[in-house]
């Protein structure tokens, strides 16, 4: 509990909207996890608004065991399990799926790697891994205390066609490997099918924009989540207010693509929501906002544009 504690003095910001338990949280177990998003046998069926805990795996599904370990010896058909599908009672396609993240709590030790060939400088490593101990708001790299930034790698619904593996992102959510994603924010998830498919796992203690070399800090751990439905709300990708900024996050095959869609997808929303033509939006995004990378290193990547909430209250647009 300590530890918890102590990476909340550092890490907590302000929660965009105070957290509400609505009842008792349903506890999902990490037993009940799946290596796509899509329509397969619910783990949970729910009805919004509601409160869970859901327990989930990391992303090498606990293979990772040890310092300098052979990557011969992982299964590549076991990385990156959500935890789920939760059907959420309600929901259908063009609505969005409001995801309040009350409290990431990561275990006491994390597990990272490079690979040959992955990550964004492939030819430069032989392949590697580390196992972190994590305790007192910080993790241990190389005898160097870090500070923890805990975050969901992988959160996301079924999409509109085929199931999606878990270690890609797309509109749906995945794998999208944001650092925004983080206790106190709020994803707003588009539903493309009714009930919508939640599912959640990949949790980081730790991670910088880009993920650059393959991995953050890969941790167990459990995730407390407020579910809301918004009724025909609509929205074309995933959409987060992090306390801080709102952006929305674009995944594509290509970091330039990503960006250009993430901006395009901003534009939309101020022109939309302000009394700006598109000359005005693009310059108020060229001074206010900020192109950012999420990941450079999955089979899509991820990139968002965020806007400053002060910036876009100033505009009358308020995202609760
Ligand atoms: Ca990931
Ligand atoms: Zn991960």
């Amino acid at each position: 509990e300590r530890l918890f504690e102590a990476a909340g003095r550092i890490f907590r910001r302000r929660s965009p909207l105070p957290g509400r338990l609505w009842g008792e949280a349903m506890r999902i177990t990490r037993e009940s996890h799946v290596y796509s998003l899509g329509v397969s046998e619910p783990v949970a069926t729910v009805t919004a608004p509601c409160s869970l805990t859901v327990e989930t795996c990391d992303c090498f599904n606990g293979q990772v065991t040890e310092d300098g370990q052979p990557k011969a010896r992982l299964n590549f058909s076991h990385v990156n399990p959500a935890t789920g599908p939760i059907v959420v009672e309600g929901a259908e396609p063009g609505d969005v799926l409001r995801v309040h993240i009350r409290a990431i709590r990561p275990e006491k030790t994390g597990a990272l790697m490079t690979a040959p060939g992955a990550g964004a400088l492939p030819d430069r490593v032989k392949g590697d891994t580390r196992i972190c101990p994590i305790a007192d708001g910080h993790f241990t790299f190389m005898g160097v205390e870090l500070p923890l930034n805990p975050m969901i790698g992988v959160i996301g619904v079924a999409p509109a066609g085929e199931s999606v593996p878990c270690g890609t992102p797309g509109d749906h959510g995945g794998n999208m490997d944001t650092i925004g994603i983080r206790e106190g924010a709020i994803l707003r998830l588009p539903v493309f099918v009714k009930g919508a498919y939640l599912g959640l796992g990949d949790l980081h203690a730790a991670m910088g924009d880009g993920e650059v070399s393959v991995t953050g800090l890969e941790v167990f751990g459990e995730v407390d989540l407020d579910l809301s439905l918004e009724k025909g709300a609509s929205l074309p990708c995933p959409l987060l207010h992090d306390g801080d900024e709102v952006s929305f996050l674009a995944s594509a095959e290509t970091v330039d693509g990503a960006i250009h869609a993430s901006t395009g997808y901003m534009h939309d929303f101020l022109l939309a929501k302000t009394s700006l033509n598109a000359d005005e939006a693009l310059m108020l995004m060229s001074l206010c906002g900020h192109a950012r990378i999420s990941q450079i290193v999955d089979p899509l990547k991820t990139a968002r544009f965020a806007m400053p909430v002060s910036v876009l209250a100033k505009f009358g647009v308020v995202v609760e």
